[in-house]
């Protein structure tokens, strides 16, 4: 398991962008993979998983928390708005709230539930069809009606298109996060998370890098 090597890069890139060591949260995304990988995650003292699916997610965490104290569970992928009182038991945050529909029912549940899970907003960077998250364009007043529904909007998350240069989209997203008076940015993989470091993530979600190749046979 390469926890620690992901760590220490994550370290070398706090102090290269001047900010303080320990200030980025690494999100460790346990989707698909085996029990044992998370599992030896676990016994490494980790703590702060990811999970982009209620349905797995209801799978496997309970178990775990029943043996490992504290565990800190964000939803990163798309969530349906019948699985929204389901993911409040599950999800400390939920990166994923990408239109007014969702926002709405969660703002509902958290009305009878009387807590809610911490709130990203993801915004499509790429305006890709096939990719969840409001347009650029959208993001402003999107923002301000999750903050007049009393959600606790604690930043913003994106997924860059495959094809093209992370930073333009990484950049984006933190700008859209300033003007808006938003705290927390949500980006950053396997592949990029150094560079998402650079222009500002508080949150990087480190799957492969971390477990290894998910099998999804
Ligand atoms: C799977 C996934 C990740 C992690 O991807 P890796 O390339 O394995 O690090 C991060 N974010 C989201 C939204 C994902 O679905």
């Amino acid at each position: 398991m390469s926890l620690e090597d992901i760590r220490n890069r994550i370290h070398k890139a706090e102090r290269a962008a001047g900010r303080e060591e320990g200030s980025v949260t690494l999100i460790a995304v346990s989707k698909v993979q085996p029990n044992e990988r998370v599992e030896a995650v676990l016994e490494m003292g980790h703590r702060c998983f990811g999970e982009n699916r209620v349905q797995e997610a209801a799978g496997k965490w309970p178990q775990f928390r029943e043996r490992f104290q504290g565990i800190d569970l964000h939803l990163i992928g798309p969530l349906q708005t019948n699985k929204t009182r389901q993911a409040f038991d599950l999800f400390q945050t939920i990166h994923s709230v990408d239109r007014p529909k969702l926002a709405s029912t969660i703002a509902r549940i958290a009305q009878e539930e009387g807590h809610c899970p911490d709130i990203f907003l993801q915004v499509n960077t790429g305006e890709e069809d096939q990719k969840a998250g409001v347009l650029p364009a959208d993001a402003d007043k999107f923002i301000n009606d999750c903050k007049g529904m009393d959600l606790p909007v604690r930043g913003l998350m994106c997924i860059p298109p495959v094809d093209e240069e992370p930073s333009l989209h990484f950049a984006l997203l933190a700008k859209i996060a300033e003007r808006n008076g938003l705290q927390g940015l949500s980006m950053g993989m396997s592949g990029d998370f150094e560079e998402a470091i650079a222009l500002g993530a508080t949150h990087v979600r480190v799957g492969s890098a971390i477990f290894g190749a998910r099998d999804y046979g």
